[in-house]
């Protein structure tokens, strides 16, 4: 064990995106660096609500030993299916042109879909043990500013008076970052806009579901069923080793797009107004949102902190021309929030995560090239978590018939002669187009090339 770390790294949010890093940090660092998180929250907490997990994303979790762990409390992998389906028919719902559900995209790019909490389990349970690592609970930033006394470190200071210093300030405090508004000067240009979407997100038990209809396709694969010109359109699929069924039905308002939202960000939502929201929609959509119901009132969810369902509005930050300062860095949404149409906000968060600790990783990264390192994070990430955001914004548009896939540079089949078949044909294909990122490129390719990007730029460099 090294007497004293190169490096103090301060991690501000214990989401998902700080859990990574401090994992990721130890795993490929070892004792070179030290690591405090910093968490607003009197105790880590997550949501009652499902996540999916791209396998271009497993890929940093097999490297930093979490996939063991996450697999026991994983649903699906290459078996995973979603059927994109028309919806406004109350009394059967309609099927595509040949009688048969499409089963699209999941399938083929092998997602997995966790229970948040026991994801961020999993992760709490691989954090490092002292010395060199601590988390501090209530502990809200307020501001940060180069410490005064040209020791090239970062000063923190907290809501409650207290100061903390580091090397290295990693802003993963969200959408709402103060790491990001310091960094901004407070500029309006940095802050958060509505995507003109909410999304109302439950989770239900399989038996509840069951109860209501033993036959319900979402007791084994995700659905989403969608119609025009409704915008809206719905998501369920199982999670946590099929015990619950995941559901987030959005909302849009197609003007609503880079205004700000009137109103809380997140509040409880009645099965009633979920209901009203999706009055005219297909038996096994009014089945979900009946379930819902049941299992919201039979409480049945230890694992959740919201027992009830919740209305999200949908915000993202703007595309940001840097995340980086001198001596601090944005990592997950308080760099790129997104739209969720591609399950991949955390995700984007975790493979930020694996590219910082890799390069920290570097014997020859020391404060004193600290600068040069983050430069190297933003070239390699902002460029992909700003595509991934913009993939993820036209892929809600087109589900939500807002915009088609030609308006979105997406070169999809003609018409096959059925509009009702033809209509989901086109999403559909679009839908996967857009999702080949997450098929075509790997994260190990742009870690080599981050570690690629330090050789040039450190070459023999002596600390
Ligand atoms: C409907 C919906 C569905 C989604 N589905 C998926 C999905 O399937 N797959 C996927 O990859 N992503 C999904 N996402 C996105 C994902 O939830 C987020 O991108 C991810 O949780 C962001 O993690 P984070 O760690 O960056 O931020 P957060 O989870 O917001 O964590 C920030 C942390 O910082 C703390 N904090 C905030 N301010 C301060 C401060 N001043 N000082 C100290 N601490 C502070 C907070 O308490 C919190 O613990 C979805 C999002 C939505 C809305």
């Amino acid at each position: 064990m090294a007497d004293q770390p190169a490096l103090r790294v301060a991690i501000v949010g214990g989401g998902i995106g700080g859990l990574v890093l401090a994992v990721a940090l130890r795993k490929l660092c070892g004792d070179r660096i030290r690591v405090d998180i910093y968490e607003a929250a009197h105790a880590f907490s997550e949501i009652g609500a499902g996540i999916g997990v791209w396998p271009r994303v497993w890929a940093t979790m097999e490297a930093l030993d979490l996939a063991g762990d996450l697999s026991a409390v994983a649903t699906g992998n290459d078996g995973q299916e979603l059927q994109m389906r028309r919806s406004d028919n109350p009394t059967d719902g309609i099927e595509s042109g040949s009688g048969s559900l499409m089963n699209v995209w999941l399938k083929m790019r092998g997602i997995r879909a966790f229970h948040r909490a026991e994801f961020q389990a999993v992760l709490i349970a691989h954090l490092p043990p002292g010395p060199f690592y601590a988390t501090h609970f209530n502990k809200r930033l307020s501001s940060y500013a180069p410490t005064q006394d040209d020791s090239d470190t970062i000063t923190l200071t907290f809501v409650d008076g207290t100061t903390a210093v580091c090397d290295l300030l990693v802003g993963c405090d969200g959408i709402k970052s103060v790491v990001r508004s310091t960094l901004y000067r407070s500029s309006p240009t940095a802050d958060p806009v509505w995507s003109g979407s909410v999304a109302y997100r439950s989770l239900i038990s399989q038996e509840a579901l069951r109860e209501v209809n033993p036959e319900h396709p979402s007791l084994t694969k995700g659905m989403m069923p969608s119609h025009r010109p409704a915008l809206q359109h719905l998501v369920a699929f199982p999670i946590s080793n099929h015990k619950f069924v995941n559901i987030v039905a959005f909302v849009t308002e197609a003007e609503g797009e880079g205004t700000k939202y009137e109103g809380e960000w997140m509040r409880e939502a009645s099965k009633q107004e979920v209901q009203e929201a999706y009055a005219g929609w297909e038996p096994l959509v009014m089945q979900l949102i009946e379930a819902s119901s049941a299992s919201w009132e039979a409480n049945d969810r230890p694992l959740t902190s919201i027992d009830k369902a919740s209305l999200w509005a949908i915000n993202t930050v703007p595309r940001l021309p840097t995340y980086v300062g001198e001596r601090v860095v944005l990592l997950g949404d308080a760099a790129h929030a997104m739209n969720p149409h591609q399950g991949s906000g955390a995700g984007q968060a975790i493979e930020d995560s694996f590219i910082l600790a890799s390069l920290l990783a570097d014997s020859r990264v020391t404060r004193r090239v600290l600068p040069k390192v983050l430069e190297i994070y933003d070239s390699v990430r902002r460029p992909v978590s700003q595509d991934v955001a913009r993939r993820s914004r036209d892929q809600g548009r087109i589900f939500d018939c807002i915009l088609s896939p030609s308006d979105a540079g997406v070169d999809v089949p003609e018409t096959t002669g059925n509009s009702l078949a033809d209509d989901l044909v086109r999403r559909s294909a679009a839908a996967q187009q857009l999702l080949l990122w997450a098929k075509d490129t790997t994260i190990m390719d742009d870690r080599d090339k981050a570690l690629r990007a330090l050789d040039a730029a450190l070459g023999t460099t002596s600390p």
